[in-house]
């Protein structure tokens, strides 16, 4: 849990400390989190993850057989609503031989977890658990419950994949984050805090601004990161930054979380760092990690869960071609997931990877089932970053969705942005979007944050309409402009 994240008057006390004694209680946070973190079984499963590396296919793909059957028998002796489901279904998990078996549970909406937590929590005492909450993009709260040693096997996902770019722990990172540093109003620098236990500079993604940007740049250039890591859209305006100034800073990778990591921001990130953008995929439930590759493509951790994509009648998206994430967590024996819709779409891969992983892969996580824009026709449209890949001159972006047959595009325009940049614009809006909806340009000085800091690119107040998927509520969609 990130600092000051959880807890009022820990917030409440920090604002009103100085600046130094900000990092002194960052720090001693951070000692409380490493602990919880890097402790116990975070280095033994690092090594496992690094020497699982090198398996076939096969090899992967029997060892997922029994860690499904592992948490299938723990999940149907000791988790009330397993025990009953596999009960009425006569589902034997001692059986299993495949991981075809799992087709025979049915998938779990998240409002079913939400409405009943308690029914998802095993009754064996495996040591201390971890209350956690997450909100997702819905505003809805879903409470969660993990143990400790979820959090850090699923830390040692995280540094696994850091280890595809050299960079272990004690690396100097800068991490761009919801974290909130600095009050709101706050206008002058530090928006940052340092924390030496982690060796990181964790800035505020909320304070960004044409006015703060020199201080970030600055406190970039003089920490020297070799790793910057967070949400790519705070990411990208300092790259964007970057740009003009030319001033240089040499981190060996990029690792983007939390958000899409759209291919214009990618392009210029890579371009103002001189380094790769990776994109990682994790999630507050813990029942998949999913890693993008120097390739471009997203290898599946499966130590971690198994991660099927689905069309709307259930069946398996062939490659190629987009459909919803839904998976089964193998590393949270306090709270197991099976068959977890997560809310996020991909598309499997058509081919093997080339970057020599064989892992299983998905070309793409194309993002929140949610960011979909729904024509007049009834056409879902996804992943319409794709729209301002081909101008430079747009430095954020937001598509609103109030009505089935009006959207709003707002546009934070750069210095040289021109009518030849919205025509351009909107001439790819309607190769994507068609010719019966109407569409609404406007520019405006920013796009507001939600209150973790995080950009929406997509707001949509118009119900999905996904075959027989019923769960993506109208409310959800409209939970989530709750909080822009
Ligand atoms: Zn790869």
């Amino acid at each position: 849990m990130p600092l000051t994240h959880s807890n009022k008057l820990l917030r409440k006390i920090y604002f009103h400390l100085p600046d130094c004694f900000k990092n002194t209680l960052a720090m001693t946070y951070s000692i409380i989190n490493d602990t919880k973190r890097y402790g116990g079984v975070f280095q033994e499963q690092l090594a496992t993850l690094e020497k699982n590396a090198t398996r076939s296919l096969a090899e992967i793909e029997q060892d997922q057989v029994d860690n499904l059957k592992r948490i299938l028998i723990h999940a149907g002796t000791t988790v009330p609503y397993y025990i009953q489901l596999f009960k009425k279904l006569n589902f034997k998990p001692a059986n299993i031989e495949s991981l075809d078996a799992l087709k025979q549970i049915p998938v779990l909406d998240k409002e079913t977890v939400r409405m009943h937590p308690e029914e998802f929590i095993s009754n064996a005492n495996e040591g201390k658990r971890i209350i956690a909450h997450t909100s997702g993009t819905t505003g809805k709260a879903l409470k969660l419950v993990v143990s400790k040693a979820t959090e850090q096997l699923s830390y040692a996902g995280v540094w696994f994949h850091y280890g595809w770019s050299g960079i272990r722990r004690g690396a100097r990172i800068a991490t761009f984050s919801g974290h909130p540093v600095a009050k709101p109003e706050r206008m002058e620098p530090p928006f940052w805090v340092f924390n030496r236990i982690e060796n990181e500079l964790l800035f505020s993604s909320q304070h960004i601004t044409p006015q703060t940007l020199p201080a970030y740049l600055q406190a970039l250039q003089e920490f020297k990161p070799e790793l910057i890591r967070g949400y790519p859209s705070s990411i990208y305006l300092i790259a964007l930054y970057r740009l003009e100034t030319g001033q240089k800073i040499l981190p060996k990778a990029v690792y983007t979380s939390s958000e899409t990591l759209l291919d214009f921001q990618r392009k210029v990130i890579e371009e103002a760092f001189e380094c790769k953008a990776f994109s990682y995929y994790g999630n507050a439930e813990r029942v998949a990690q999913i890693l993008q590759c120097s390739e471009g493509n997203f290898h599946i951790l499966t130590e971690t869960g198994i991660v099927e994509v689905l069309n709307p009648d259930g069946s398996p998206t062939p490659p190629g071609e987009e459909g919803e994430l839904v998976c089964t967590g193998l590393i949270n024996r306090t709270m197991p997931l099976i068959r977890y819709r997560i809310g996020d779409r991909a598309i499997p891969a058509t081919a093997s990877c080339a970057c020599g992983r064989n892992s299983p892969i998905l070309s793409t996580i194309t993002g929140r089932v949610d960011d979909i824009i729904i024509t007049p026709e009834g056409r879902h449209i996804g992943r319409l970053g794709h729209v301002f890949k081909n101008t430079l001159n747009v430095k954020e972006a937001q598509i609103i969705q109030d009505t089935i047959d009006t959207i709003h595009v707002k546009i934070v325009p750069r210095q040289n942005y021109s009518a030849e940049d919205k025509k351009m614009i909107m001439a790819e809006l309607r190769f994507r979007l068609g010719n019966e909806i109407n569409i609404i340009i406007d520019e405006v000085v920013q796009i507001p944050r939600t209150s973790n800091g995080k950009q929406r690119f997509i707001i949509s107040k118009v119900p999905l309409q996904v075959g027989n998927i019923p769960h993506l509520a109208e409310n959800s969609r409209q939970g989530k402009t709750m909080r822009p």
